[in-house]
């Protein structure tokens, strides 16, 4: 297969900040990768001119790196689905209509979302409340960005824990070519999914939601076991999962070319990604690797 992307989140900040972050892509041997543009938590944002975009195009290009394969996450804080506080559900209106701005800005073609929390209003008018926020920023929005909702691990309230519930909020958007899917195997298995089962998996996102539609997949390995919706990441190989049905995610013929990115944790406070990519990509797994931190 030789249209394998893999890469991690990657931390945008100063004083480089784009550039830094394509700088660190690179040194962990990723040819793609995801970041915020700000913190994760918060909606604070620094205007995009100051953040060394064209710097950062320009080496991606310089080291022949497939721009569209790049992917930015907006913050896991704002909820389009929170029907119970309004001013909740509006600032993830506005904040999102900045947003893609901003994704436009770096010219990334892809931002992964999660869908939101109902809080105490029920699956289905948080649902709806999820397609209307969507509707209200896309078609005021003429970019060709694209939407990616993520798979939930069904912690809480959260929306979007089944293919079926991401398919209704799919048919409920105007712009279908403007909304996809971000599959997450640590949130499929957290959810309930037997997420070993990779072509069963497979299988049944492409009758229920279709194929064309799985923009980029999120590569964990899970602390916890089938339908624990708990959403804890582990570092490959050593959850729940297992290295193999990782291996199969990254590797499978139905997924090549869709970015892959791994979230696991850092461990004593410095990335694993160079290594895990490492294993990954030639499907040998070492056991000693996070002993080697
Ligand atoms: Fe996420
Ligand atoms: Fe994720
Ligand atoms: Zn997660």
């Amino acid at each position: 297969m030789n249209n394998l992307y893999l890469g991690s989140h990657v931390n945008l900040s100063g004083p480089d900040y784009y550039l830094g972050t394509v700088k660190t892509a690179l040194s962990l041997n990723e040819n793609c990768f995801m970041f915020y543009t700000g913190a994760p938590q918060n909606t604070i944002r620094k205007p995009t001119n100051q953040l060394k975009i064209d710097e950062g195009r320009k080496l991606i290009k310089e080291s022949g790196l497939d721009e569209s394969k790049i992917v930015i996450h907006a913050p896991y804080i704002i909820n389009l689905g929170n029907t119970v506080n309004l001013k909740t559900r509006e600032l993830a209106i506005s904040f999102l209509k900045e947003e893609l701005k901003r994704v436009n800005d770096f010219h990334v073609k892809t931002l992964v979302l999660h869908p939101g929390s109902h809080v105490d209003a029920g699956v289905e008018v948080g649902l709806k409340a999820v397609i209307d926020g969507l509707n209200e920023v896309l078609d005021h929005d003429d970019s060709d960005v694209r939407i990616a909702l993520e798979t939930m691990a069904g912690k809480g309230s959260e929306l979007g824990k089944n293919f079926n519930e991401l398919k209704t909020i799919i048919d409920g958007v105007h712009k279908k070519d403007r909304i996809g899917v971000c599959l997450d195997t640590c949130h499929i298995n957290d959810a309930g999914y037997e997420v070993r089962d990779v072509d069963r998996v497979i299988d049944e996102f492409d009758k229920i939601i279709g194929l064309n539609k799985l923009l980029v997949i999120h590569i964990n390995d899970s602390i916890n076991g089938k339908g624990a919706h708990k959403d804890r990441h582990a570092n490959i190989g050593v959850g729940l999962i297992g290295f193999n049905t990782l291996v199969n995610y990254v590797h499978h013929p139905k997924l090549d070319g869709i970015p892959k990115i791994l979230e696991t944790p850092y461990i004593n406070e410095k990335p694993p990604y160079k290594k895990e990519i490492e294993m990954l990509r030639n499907k040998k797994f070492d056991p000693n690797w996070a002993y080697s931190f």
